[in-house]
């Protein structure tokens, strides 16, 4: 299943966490959601993302939506150094390359900032070699 390639549009989550987290992550539309193989289940994966013909590392997630009591799935990606501005509306491809760890809830604040910096050190070591081709 893994690589897996889609593409979709960007469009609004519900402003919570992302930028706030310092990760803003671009939620993808319902289609990507419900066209996801079963065997790609919720956690943290890496892998690379286009934006107007721009390759970028991104660090994605599989979750569930808490605002839809948890039944409805999510598909949000973080776009490594990426340094523009919103572009809510534009059409996003990517490839997922690999998995990075399961969902989990932490504890505090620090430690899931702490988590996702490492989850973004996994996804650009991951996805170093795909850049260059
Ligand atoms: P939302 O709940 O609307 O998804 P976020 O706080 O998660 O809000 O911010 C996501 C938005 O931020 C994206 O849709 C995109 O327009 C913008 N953005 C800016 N920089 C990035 C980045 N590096 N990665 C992903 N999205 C980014
Ligand atoms: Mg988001």
């Amino acid at each position: 299943m893994i690589p897996y390639r889609f593409e979709g549009e960007v469009v609004r989550g519900f402003g919570r966490g992302g930028k706030e987290l310092g990760c803003p992550t671009a939620n993808m539309d319902d289609s990507v959601v419900q066209n996801l193989p079963e065997s790609l289940q919720v956690g943290v994966y890496y892998g690379t993302a286009m934006l107007d013909g721009e390759k970028y590392s991104m660090a994605m997630s599989i979750g569930w939506n808490p605002q839809y009591q948890n039944e409805k799935k999510t598909v949000e990606i973080h776009l490594i150094d990426y340094a523009g501005g919103d572009f809510y509306g534009k059409r996003l491809s990517a490839v997922i390359i690999g998995f990075i760890r399961e969902m989990k809830s932490f504890g505090s604040l620090d430690e899931l900032k702490s988590a996702i910096a490492k989850d973004i050190e996994v996804a650009r070591r991951g996805t170093v070699d795909q850049n260059k081709l």
